[in-house]
């Protein structure tokens, strides 16, 4: 019988609540040895005991490399489980699902409460995430996040509650499959994405930016091609800026810096429609890249990775529009 691998990284789901009511590491983790999963033999990798905050994306590489090694030096692996801090749990999964290439199950998940806190969703959770990657149904299906009876692609899954058991949620389609208590049941095809592989180091820096009302072109002023490679920036509704911004970041695509324009509405398209002094039309006149289906962090992994890999403009944008 083929072996599951379990790679915990930490997060609540490998912490332990205390008797002040607070949550900290465990020495032991607390999923190690659980009953609940004994049909298949696991193997477990204690691979970071990190707060999912305390996660860079050296780390994802770190994991992604040792991921892609094992996959491509054993056969008897049925699939991957990764235990991981919800905060940023969707950011991992986005990476290893650009960077990881085996059609095997890589499933992540998480828990909202520690597995000895009442209510604990960490250790149903954990067995799910095992049944989902020993599955025949999860191959082929990318990078999937496991938590509360759902299934969702890396792509798509986003945290939505700070502390609720239902807080993975995908909005734009809705999680791919569901856990049945006999069967698993994918409901949605998987789109495939770009593979990035020969990633050796993370030199590059991409920042993140959100649009408000009134923005202001400090930070915007502090930026130049010594200190950046790539900006990602959460636009208004269907990829549009505040006016007082545009010519500072014109500037800075004149130095050679890639911007990337999501929207920081989480549903629907994001496309140059308006044409008005930093409506989408302009925006994109300038040189900068619209992208859909991926919000703000994922964008900027997904930007970071390309350049990382010394991809032209050219590609860069057509990475995009994938
Ligand atoms: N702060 C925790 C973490 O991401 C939250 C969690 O795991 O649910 O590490």
């Amino acid at each position: 019988m083929k072996k599951l691998i379990v790679i915990h990284t930490g997060g609540t789901i490998s912490m332990q609540q205390n008797e002040e009511g607070t949550i900290e590491p465990s020495k032991q983790h607390p999923l190690s040895n659980l009953n609940e999963t004994k049909d298949v033999p696991i193997h477990e990798i204690e691979f970071y005991n990190l707060p999912s905050p305390h996660i860079k994306p050296e780390h994802m590489l770190k994991l992604s490399d040792f991921i892609n090694a094992l996959l491509a030096e054993n056969e008897d692996i049925a699939g991957i489980v990764i235990t991981h801090g919800t905060d940023t749990l969707e950011e991992t999964a986005y990476f290893l699902e650009l960077t990881c290439k085996s059609p095997l199950p890589i499933v992540l998940t998480g828990a909202m409460r520690p597995s000895n806190e009442i209510g604990t969703d960490a250790i149903y959770n954990f067995q799910c995430a095992v049944r989902v990657a020993t599955s025949k149904e999860a191959i082929h299906s990318g990078v999937l996040v496991v938590m509360n009876d759902e299934i969702h692609s890396a792509r798509y899954v986003t945290k939505t509650s700070t502390s609720n058991v239902a807080t993975f949620k995908s909005p734009p389609f809705g999680p791919l499959g569901l856990i049945h208590k006999d069967k698993i049941i994918f409901y949605q095809k998987y789109l495939y994405s770009d593979k990035y592989t020969e990633i050796h180091e993370i030199t590059k820096e991409v920042h993140l930016f959100k649009a408000y009302t009134g923005m202001s072109n400090i930070l915007f002023q502090h930026l130049n091609k010594n200190n950046t490679n790539g900006i990602v920036i959460e636009a208004f509704g269907q990829g549009n800026l505040p006016p007082d911004v545009v010519p500072v970041l014109e500037t800075l695509l004149q130095q050679g810096i890639t911007i990337v324009i999501v929207s920081r509405c989480y549903n629907g398209i994001v496309q140059p429609m308006y044409d008005y002094e930093g409506g989408g039309k302009n925006l994109q006149n300038s040189g900068m890249i619209f992208t859909n289906e991926i919000n703000g962090p994922k964008a900027r992994l997904k930007l970071l990775l390309l350049l990382q890999k010394g991809a032209a403009a050219e590609e860069i944008q057509s990475a995009f529009q994938e």
